[in-house]
This record gives C-alpha cells, sequence and structure tokens, in this order.
C-alpha cells in the first residue's frame, strides 16, 4: 500500500517517518512550498530530537517523498493520512477549515476506492462531516472509507511516541477499513482499540482534557500548599505511589501551554456549550491554567517591591523541553506581563530564538546562560531544559543583582540553591 500524508508538520512528519521505517511508500503532502523544500533538503522545520537523522535516512532510501500537488498525488496512493492543523477560532472551537480544504481537493480528485484517515484533533462528528465533503466534491461516486485514527504524540519524543504507542484508537464505521489501518501499523505491539469514529474522536479530547485537569488540580493546590507551608512536590510524590493515581503530570509549575492542550479543552468546551450540557470542571481548568502565571510572578513581584525598572531574567520560551515550538506557551504570557509592568527583560532558550520583530529595548534574548543573568534583579525559569538542570548556579548567582530565582517548574533544589545564596520561590513549596 502506497501512503500519503497531508500536512507535514509536526504529526504528518513523525506519521510520514514512522510509516517509512515499518518499510511502507510515504509522500507527504504540504501547501507550504517552503516547508516541502525544506524537507526535501532533509531539513526538519521545526527541532525534534532523533526526527532528522530518520528523515535523511528516508529521502536517501527512497522511501519518503515530497509534493505540493495534493490533487495529483490522491490519483497514486491507496491510503490518506490527514494531518493538518485544527487550530482555534475566537469562540473556542476548532476551525476545520485546513480539513475540509484537504476532503474537498481529495474528493474532487480520487478515481479509485481511497481509505481517508484522520489524525488531526478533531471534534465529535467531523469524520460524518468529511464523508459529507467528500462526497459532494466528488464528480461521480467512487467508494472511500474515513476512519477516525487520533494521535497521541508529545513533542519532545514524537518519534519514540511514534514507535511505542501506549495505545492506537481506530474509530470505523466498517470492519475492513479498521482492518486495513491495522495492517498499516501491524509491527507496533500495544493495545488496538477499535471504536464508531465519534468515540475515537472523543477518546482524544478526553485525554488530553483529564491531563489539564491533572495538572491544574495541582497548581490550585499548590497555591493552598504556600499558605500552609506544605510542600506539593512531596504531596505530588506521596500521591504518585498510588498506582490508581500515577506519577505523572502532578508537577505544579506556571500552568499547561502548548498547540494542544489549550486548543483541545477550549473545543471540547465549545462542543459542551453548543449541545448544552457544560463541563464545570474543565471550566475551571482553564481558569486555573489562564491565572496560574499571574500566581507566581505576583509572588516574585511581592519581593521586588514593583516591576518597574526591574531587570528580569526570563530562562525558557518553548512550551516545553526538547521542542521549539512556542505556541501558547506560558513564557509569552509571562514575558508580555513583565513588559507590561515596566520591566526589562532578558531571555534564554536554548534551542528557541525569539522571532526578531518581537525584540524591543526592553526584551532582548542572549544565547549564554551567563549574560541572560548578568545584572538581573530576579530569574524565572519557564521551561524545565536539562540545561538549567546541570548549570552552575554558584557562578551565576554572581551575575546578578541580586539572587532572587522563581523557579516556575519546581525542577531544582531548593536546598542547593538556598545552599549558594539564592532567595529560591518554587510553587506551592511554601
Ligand atoms: P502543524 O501546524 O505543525 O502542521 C499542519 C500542517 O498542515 C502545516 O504544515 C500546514 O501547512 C499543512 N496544511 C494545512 N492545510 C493543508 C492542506 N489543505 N493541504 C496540505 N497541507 C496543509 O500542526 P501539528 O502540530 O502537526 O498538528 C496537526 C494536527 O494534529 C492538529 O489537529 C493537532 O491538534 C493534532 N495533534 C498535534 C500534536 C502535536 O504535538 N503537535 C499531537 C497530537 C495531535
Amino acid at each position: 500500500m502506497n501512503i500519503l500524508v497531508v500536512g507535514v508538520g509536526y504529526v504528518g512528519t513523525t506519521t510520514a517517518l514512522l510509516f517509512a521505517e515499518l518499510g511502507w511508500n510515504v509522500v507527504g503532502v504540504d501547501s507550504n512550498e517552503r516547508k516541502i523544500q525544506d524537507l526535501e533538503n532533509g531539513v526538519l522545520p521545526f527541532y525534534e530530537p532523533g526526527l532528522d537523522t530518520l528523515l535523511k535516512k528516508h529521502i536517501e532510501s527512497g522511501k519518503l517523498s515530497f509534493s505540493t500537488n495534493l490533487s495529483e498525488a490522491v490519483k497514486h496512493h491507496d491510503v490518506i493520512f490527514i494531518c493538518v492543523g485544527t487550530p482555534s477560532m475566537e469562540d473556542g472551537g476548532a476551525d476545520l477549515q485546513y480539513v475540509r480544504q484537504a476532503a474537498t481537493t481529495i474528493g474532487a480528485s480520487m478515481d479509485d476506492y481511497k481509505l481517508l484517515v484522520t489524525k488531526s484533533t478533531v471534534p465529535v462528528g467531523t469524520q460524518r462531516q468529511v464523508v459529507q465533503w467528500i462526497s459532494e466534491a466528488q464528480s461521480q461516486s467512487i467508494p472511500f472509507d474515513v476512519v477516525s485514527n487520533p494521535e497521541f504524540l508529545r513533542e519532545g519524543s514524537a518519534m519514540h511516541d511514534a514507535f511505542h504507542p501506549d495505545r492506537i484508537i481506530i474509530g470505523s464505521d466498517t470492519e475492513a477499513g479498521a482492518e486495513q489501518l491495522k495492517r498499516l501499523y501491524r509491527d507496533l505491539e500495544c493495545p488496538y482499540l477499535v471504536t464508531s469514529p465519534a468515540t475515537a474522536e472523543m477518546i482524544k479530547y478526553a485525554s488530553n482534557s483529564f491531563l489539564a485537569v491533572k495538572i491544574s488540580f495541582m497548581n490550585e493546590l499548590a497555591r493552598l500548599c504556600d499558605q500552609l507551608d506544605v510542600s506539593i512536590s512531596d504531596v505530588a510524590e506521596g500521591m504518585g505511589y498510588d498506582t490508581r493515581i500515577g506519577r505523572s503530570f502532578l508537577r505544579a509549575g506556571i500552568g499547561f501551554g502548548g498547540s494542544c492542550f489549550p486548543k483541545d479543552v477550549k473545543s471540547l468546551l465549545h462542543t459542551s456549550k453548543m449541545l448544552g450540557e457544560p463541563l464545570r470542571l474543565l471550566q475551571d481548568v482553564v481558569a486555573i491554567n489562564e491565572t496560574q502565571y499571574i500566581y507566581v510572578l505576583e509572588r516574585m513581584r511581592k519581593r521586588l517591591g514593583s516591576f518597574q525598572g526591574k531587570q528580569i531574567a526570563v530562562l525558557g520560551l518553548s512550551f516545553k523541553p526538547g521542542t521549539d515550538d512556542m505556541r501558547e506557551a506560558p513564557s509569552l504570557s509571562i514575558i508580555s506581563y513583565l513588559v507590561e509592568h515596566g520591566a526589562i527583560v532578558q531571555v534564554h532558550d536554548p534551542v528557541v530564538r525569539m522571532p526578531a520583530p518581537l525584540l524591543t529595548d526592553n526584551l532582548a534574548q542572549f544565547a549564554d546562560l551567563q549574560d541572560t543573568l548578568s545584572g538581573a534583579d530576579a530569574a524565572i525559569i519557564c521551561t524545565e531544559w536539562p540545561e538549567y538542570a546541570d548549570a552552575d548556579w554558584a557562578s551565576l548567582k554572581k551575575a546578578m543583582k541580586q539572587p532572587l530565582l522563581v523557579d516556575g517548574r519546581n525542577m531544582l533544589n531548593r536546598e542547593r540553591l538556598q545552599a549558594v545564596g539564592f532567595t529560591y520561590v518554587g510553587i506551592g513549596n511554601g
């Protein structure tokens, strides 16, 4: 079977490389010509450990190639994965215009049976909508199946997650469609769950929303722990030993960001609002998340008196380590808040470069950690990059004007930082 992947962003590129590595012939199509040029030259348009090596390998092996011509590519492929973006609209709903464009072009171009697989995260009911868009675009009736196969990879470990998924969810109306998709994944050992398309779509939203609930629960509890002089990190460890709870997603911090959690939670809330079935817990999850960074910055401000004229170092820009993705990164809200309140901000990230137009007299980026902290009245860690865990904080302290360190990810050891003279402020650690 020949595989076509439509939309070669994080998910599409990872999907294309997974199937090339599993031995299938794959073509990746994107409407962004620059992206396709880069990929053809073996250059990843984003940072993701491990993917670049695999990209070069499969361009050379001939298993993977790229194109910008979707109509033409449709004709030569049996299975088509839709991996285009589904960003948030103003009202929180998912913008399906890219899915619709892809479905319409596919419908208008197909000349034979096709299996369409939706990997993009889409609201419940979208599979039915895609079937309709394709049917309407066809000039004559040609059979096809549309299967929902949500993606669960995490940026920063995309390759590992693609090859070692916790599960593969296949939402299909037909047994044949589900079986065909299973055959593509045949070498991956993990549980397979075949459901209706709508259920598969809901599983994706429910999973991301549940993880967001865990994060906001711990962040809200952290605020109480600060009042009670209790360590949220110790509470998380104590909770995590309980296998019913699990250890992951219990670390308090400045809140969640990225291209998925904020948009997916809002999309599910939008669906619930449309149906008059409010999800109150998720409404609170969003409210807690949107105020968490302010809570943390206010703890810094209390110690500084005011942000006006203060030099603040912001360490980490990406929404999490291992990626250069800044979509909805809490660091951006933190930088805006600091600048709005009169601070002079110096940022650092081991991978991400702040877009030049965003840099001003009050906002500069440094490549070196020591330079970033030089003369700073305070620093805040926004991304748990290993570079910050491994830094020589004793020497960095000497560069700062005031040794105030706000650990927005609760990643450093308080005692060690205090021992070298820092005023260490964690989150939910009293
Ligand atoms: P992305 O923005 O990195 O990539 C989307 C790509 O689709 C872009 O390169 C864009 O140019 C292309 N595109 C848009 N319309 C097109 C069209 N009509 N024809 C061809 N190409 C087109 O997005 P992403 O992060 O890869 O996410 C894709 C989907 O997967 C989203 O629905 C997202 O919610 C979901 N998802 C993302 C992740 C993640 O970690 N990034 C994880 C799981 C699921």
